[in-house]
């Protein structure tokens, strides 16, 4: 397998190689140069199989020769073992077609997890008997960090920097990070806001002499190999629910179009997906882009489901190039226009396209509380803000076909917003139970370039 940068300016890459670099160095995203299929048969085949067996046939041609089938097998088994469900993902019914894919059963409650723990895995499976060491520098609001975090604690040949913005992420999020005490876990709280720490990230990468020497990579939804893991809990849902033989809907809490576009990978492998609601907050630009084709940066509003307050979604990226004809040159311009205006309008092939397959709905925050008291009320169950937004959708969608609803955080991570909404504050989960009770270590810097990057370069290992 090959992989392409979406600006058609970086070396064609493998699998390995791809996985490390996070980011193409043209500044693209990579992405297969071709899809690979799987045949109806193969996909009946799945029913049955484990989440984990289920997740070697999904992911194995994209590892391509970069490793074994028994090799990914030991690498799933032991990244989703970690997993408090045995299902890994389970399904979970609402009404007669009303059904929600729990997938936040990880170490950190957030469906981060699923791809973050294979991810760091795969990191520690290429560095490791090589004299390659690589530098994570992140930007958190919260959930990204403390998966990136739980995922990379104590592997060998990295080294992890997580920025947060001091005093502006809940209690439980801040000390997901940092009452994790192995040494190659650094944790900066920066007296500033969100966009200031992910500024800071991005004028590191920027420095090439910096990013050089300490060989700088990144865990967002830009690299490749978290979308290629969460393809897989698709596929499992779907089969679960009839497919090959059944079309399956899925309505997906949308931020960086990571998630929903994995959705769109499954698709285009085979399985057969009836449609994939975009639902936003009122950070609405996706809705916007595929509703009217204006796909334009306005200010962001700060939501109770903060992981979807976003300005710009880097992922819609790979979806324009993919639809748009694959073609770098075209992409690279229209994401310059883009960089330089705040705005782009899709082109007739990239809207067309995208009809096809992606509906989109904005919720705002009264229909983001209905919907959080009829999971309550109507099923007994109790949802996150950020599940109630797709939730809030799928229930307003058209069809007749099984619709799935992303669960994407455990309630207890916004306990505060499950209590304003339905009255009744939802426990932690046992295997946090002592989180308030653990040691907490943290540096607390000015938001400037020159405290960040001292600090890292005196505790990171240098590129010999
Ligand atoms: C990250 C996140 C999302 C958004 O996912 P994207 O892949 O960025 O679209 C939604 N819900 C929760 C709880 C998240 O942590």
């Amino acid at each position: 397998m090959r992989y392409v940068s979406t600006r058609g300016d970086a070396p064609v890459l493998g699998f390995e190689a791809v996985t490390l670099a996070g980011l193409a160095s043209d500044g693209g995203l990579y992405l297969p140069d071709a899809w690979p299929t799987m045949t109806r048969d193969e996909i009946a085949e799945l029913a049955g199989l484990s989440y984990v067996d289920t997740a070697v046939a999904v992911m194995m041609p994209f590892v391509g020769d970069a490793m074994t089938r028994e090799e990914l097998k030991a690498l799933c088994e032991q990244a989703y073992g970690r997993f408090a469900h045995a299902a890994v993902t389970p399904l979970v019914q609402l009404d007669h077609d009303q059904w929600l894919l729990e997938l936040f059963h990880g170490p950190t409650l957030a469906f981060k997890d699923v791809a973050l723990q294979l991810l760091g895995l795969l990191f520690e499976r290429f560095l490791t008997g090589s004299t390659k060491h690589v530098t994570i520098v992140g930007a958190t609001s919260g959930d990204t960090g403390s998966a990136a975090i739980d995922a990379l604690a104590g592997r060998a040949g990295i080294d992890v920097f997580m920025l947060h913005p001091s005093g502006r992420i809940s209690e439980v999020q801040r000390r997901q990070m940092t009452t994790v005490l192995s040494p190659n876990i650094h944790n900066i709280a920066i007296d500033g806001s969100f966009d200031q720490a992910q500024a800071l990230v991005k004028a590191m990468f920027n420095d090439r002499a910096f990013a050089g020497r300490f060989t700088l990579s990144a865990v967002n939804s830009i690299n490749w190999a978290r979308l290629m893991a969460q393809v897989v809990y698709f596929f499992y849902a779907a089969v679960r629910l009839g497919a090959p033989e059944r079309e399956i809907a899925f309505s997906v809490p949308t931020g960086n179009f990571g998630d929903v576009f994995a959705g769109y990978v499954a698709a285009k492998m085979g399985l057969p997906v009836a449609r994939l609601i975009v639902a936003t907050n009122v950070n609405d630009i996706l809705h916007r882009a595929l509703s009217t084709g204006d796909y334009s940066q306005k200010g962001v509003t700060h939501t109770p489901t903060p992981s979807m307050d976003i300005q710009v979604s880097s992922n819609f990226e790979r979806l324009l190039f993919d639809l748009g004809g694959r073609d770098g040159k075209a992409q690279a311009a229209q994401m310059a226009g883009f960089e330089s205006s705040g705005a782009m309008r899709l082109s007739n092939a990239q809207s067309k396209g995208a009809s096809a397959l992606f509906a989109s709905d904005r919720v705002d925050f009264d229909d983001m509380a209905l919907a959080m008291r009829w999971a309550h009320e109507h099923a007994g169950q109790v949802i996150d803000p950020h599940t109630a937004i797709a939730l809030a959708a799928a229930r307003r969608a058209p069809g007749d076909v099984p619709m799935v609803t992303l669960a994407t955080a455990h309630p207890a991570k916004f306990g505060d917003a499950v209590e304003r909404a339905i009255g009744l504050r939802p426990p932690l989960p046992a295997r946090l139970g002592d989180l308030f009770e653990r040691e907490e270590r943290l540096a607390t810097l000015p938001a400037t370039f020159e405290a960040v990057t001292g600090y890292i370069a005196e505790r990171a290992t240098a590129t010999a």
